[in-house]
């Protein structure tokens, strides 16, 4: 047969197959769907998760904080089982918040971060007693003023908008002009003035971006931050004890996306903690990352409606789509839109393989789930698949579009 050269994804491998069946949680997908009671769903594996932080812990330095960043996925079972796992969360709303203080965690490692806090939201976190990661001078005064209408002493730390980027990231989130954090080279001043205020700075949030495969970008970006952040720590007027390093680890989603190898930038970071434990002995060294801990625990599983031949294109339409995965349709901050892993989650062993494209029931284009994948002869009521899907799914999708039903979402 005379197939088109398409690439190929790197098979994801966490999940078990049983019987040609994908199995979650312990559970063969079809069985996972029935007690679901619909498609299409989102399923976390518990098991996965833990996994993942247990193997990323055994390579960090000792006494290296792991933070988990809600952003990612802020399903309240899915942060409770976090809590267990980690030593703190970072949160950016009033409602991350409410989910990361409803669990076991400890309050005092919980931070706050994002730019356009409302005086409501630091209220909030001012009363609950988390660190809140000041954006701008203009929330600074803020703070200050909501802190003595409560009475309350407010915890701060700044996030510091470096004056670099971590390079060939999915998202860079620092470097030049950006809503983030405050700049560098106005921090020393900004400490002034806390400390004029009569507070204190507990520490440092610089956070450089997002979705990085590379090893060598972290490891220097890794560098830029601890040497900015221990040049700052000097312009401090109290010990810093809280030095937040970011993360932007990455997970393969496209073709020929290979995985992060950790092993670079964990060697690293043994060195540059026994620079700030010489520092700067009083100082917790924190790692925040999001989809690394969770994206690849995660699938969305959608049931095929429909089979269609359009001019020579097989096209498997589903009940599930971008309204409900946005990342997946491409939609979410992709420049060219490529295809995430996809499987048929009850016809796993089958080795042949034919192109198809997989799409949602939305009518717009943009409701693409994979373009011209080759996956095996699927038919109606088969389940597709959709892998990494852990990270920035539903929370991260317009699901009033088209005014369709929100999908079910287990962690299992
Ligand atoms: C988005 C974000 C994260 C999480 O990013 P991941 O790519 O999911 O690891 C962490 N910290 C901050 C400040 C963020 O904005």
């Amino acid at each position: 047969m005379n197939m088109p050269a398409i690439a190929l994804h790197a098979q994801p491998s966490g999940f078990p197959v049983a019987g040609n069946r994908l199995v979650v949680g312990g559970i063969p997908l079809d069985r996972l769907a029935l007690r679901v009671g619909k498609t299409p769903f989102y399923a976390y594996d518990r098991g996965l998760i833990s996994a993942r932080v247990q193997s990323l812990r055994a390579c960090l330095p000792a006494g290296m904080r792991l933070h988990y960043s809600l952003k990612a996925n802020p399903m309240p079972a899915l942060v409770q089982h976090m809590a267990a796992l980690v030593d703190g969360f970072d949160v950016s709303s009033a409602g991350e918040l409410k989910a990361a203080l409803d669990t076991t965690a400890r309050t005092e490692a919980i931070s706050f971060s994002g730019p356009g806090k409302t005086d409501a939201e630091l209220a909030q976190a001012i009363a609950a007693g988390v660190l809140l990661n000041l954006e701008s001078e203009g929330e600074l005064t803020r703070v200050t003023h909501v802190a003595e209408q409560l009475g309350i002493s407010p915890r701060l730390a700044v996030r510091v908008n470096p004056d670099f980027e971590l390079k060939s990231s999915g998202m860079k989130m620092g470097g030049g002009p950006k809503q983030f954090g405050i700049d560098a080279e106005d921090v020393p001043q900004v400490l002034r003035r806390i400390h004029a205020l009569g507070l204190a700075v507990e520490g440092f949030h610089i956070y450089g971006g997002s979705q990085n495969l590379r090893a060598e970008a972290i490891v220097e970006a890794q560098a830029r931050t601890f040497e900015l952040g221990l040049r700052l720590a000097q312009d401090a007027h109290n010990p810093i004890r809280h030095l937040n390093i970011g993360g932007g680890f990455g997970i393969p989603y496209f073709p020929g996306d290979r995985p992060l190898d950790l092993h670079p930038v964990t060697d690293r970071l043994e060195w540059w903690m026994a620079r700030v434990r010489r520092a700067l002995p009083a100082t917790r060294v924190v790692l925040e990352l999001g989809r690394y801990l969770v994206g690849e625990a995660g699938v969305y599983v959608a049931r095929i409606i429909d089979r269609k031949v359009s001019r020579g294109q097989t096209y498997l339409i589903t009940d599930g789509g971008m309204h409900h995965h946005l990342a997946a349709s491409g939609n979410l901050g992709q420049v060219i839109r490529r295809n995430y892993p996809l499987a048929i989650g009850n016809r796993m062993g089958v080795t042949e393989r034919e192109p198809v494209t997989v799409t949602g029931p939305l009518c717009t284009p943009l409701d693409t789930l994979a373009e011209r994948i080759m996956l095996p002869h699927a038919e109606v009521g088969d389940l597709v698949v959709v892998f990494q899907s852990g990270a920035y799914g539903l929370t991260a999708s317009p699901t009033a579009f088209l005014g369709h039903e929100p999908p079910g979402e287990v962690l299992v």
